[in-house]
């Protein structure tokens, strides 16, 4: 494991009095919708870049810089350091505060002032993302960037704990469902690690978790991933009805969600809370032509 971040404690990283200043310097006023919620916490930096495990060789994906706490941790564990930020203010001020704490990186980063959920190019290949997550679309991020930006082989991002442990459910477990699933779509998901509320400004109501992740092949089937997607949604929307009932929209009758889940090996009476990503794909492709 890389663990220079962690043993270099002399590294400045931002506290609770340099968030203060800056925001206030900059006028901001942190919103909930962007989810923005700063690490003040050097310590809680340190733990997680090392729990990432950023090879000094790698360029990192992080989303969501904000006033730059987690960047300059990243900043020394990685070669290069992508930024996606979609609030202008908070892009805008980035390469200063690099400048003035990291000044022999100034060399090893961009920012990219925009919307993680559509970014669709990037200025270098990310090899990894790590994230504190903007908590209202971290989901949807997360699975974005994976399915945009094949580059990323692993990663770790901070999400609200509930989420975490969604993210990281295996089949059968009571949070699993559809982040789950389309999760381990691209690879496998492990929770490693559960955040306090006090290391941020403004301190969340809610305990944050770690999720560790590193990429696999898609499961081999011959449905695209959207035909696979479009049988997980219909399976969680009604999550409890029997797969025959909740995939006879999907399927254009139950007779015939029945027939694709026989052929897929999947008993019709089960839910879908008990299928793994590899019976899903298993049942797009049986889908009965209309
Ligand atoms: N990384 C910083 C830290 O750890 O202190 C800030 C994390 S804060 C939880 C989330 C950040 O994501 C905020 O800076 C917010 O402006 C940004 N953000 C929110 N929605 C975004 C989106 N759709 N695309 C890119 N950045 C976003």
């Amino acid at each position: 494991m890389n663990d220079k971040a962690s043993q270099s404690p002399a590294t400045p990283l931002l506290g609770a009095g340099e968030i203060r200043r800056l925001a206030e310097e900059l006028g901001i006023r942190p919103t909930k919708t962007l989810g923005q919620n700063f690490v003040i916490d050097g310590n809680t930096i340190r733990r997680i870049v090392s729990a990432a495990d950023v090879d000094p060789s790698e360029t990192v994906l992080e989303v969501g810089p904000g006033l730059g706490s987690l960047t300059l941790g990243l900043l020394d564990a990685a070669k290069h350091v992508v930024a996606v930020e979609i609030d202008p203010v908070l892009a805008a001020r980035l390469p200063e505060t690099i400048a003035q704490w990291r000044p022999e990186r100034v060399d090893s980063y961009d920012v990219v002032q925009a919307d993680a959920l559509r970014v669709t190019e990037l200025p270098a290949d990310p090899s990894a993302l790590v994230a504190n997550l903007p908590y209202n679309v971290a989901v949807p991020v997360v699975l974005h960037l994976l399915a945009q930006f094949p580059s990323i082989r692993h990663g770790l991002v901070m999400v609200q704990d509930e989420v975490a442990d969604r993210l990281a459910a295996p089949p059968g477990s009571k949070v699993y469902g559809v982040p789950s699933v389309k999760a381990a779509w691209y690879g496998t998901m492990r929770k490693a690690g559960v955040i306090g509320m006090n290391v941020f400004w403004p301190a969340p109501k809610i305990a944050s978790g770690l999720v560790a992740f590193e990429r696999h092949d898609p499961p081999q089937t011959s449905a695209s991933r959207e035909e696979v997607f479009a049988v997980i949604d219909a399976a969680f929307a009604q999550r409890r009805k029997t797969l025959r009932a909740a995939l006879a929209g999907w399927a254009g009758g139950a007779a015939r969600a029945e027939e694709a889940l026989v052929s897929a090996g999947v008993e019709p009476s089960a839910r879908g809370e008990v299928l793994d990503i590899h019976a899903f794909a298993r049942i797009a492709e049986g889908k009965p032509k209309p």
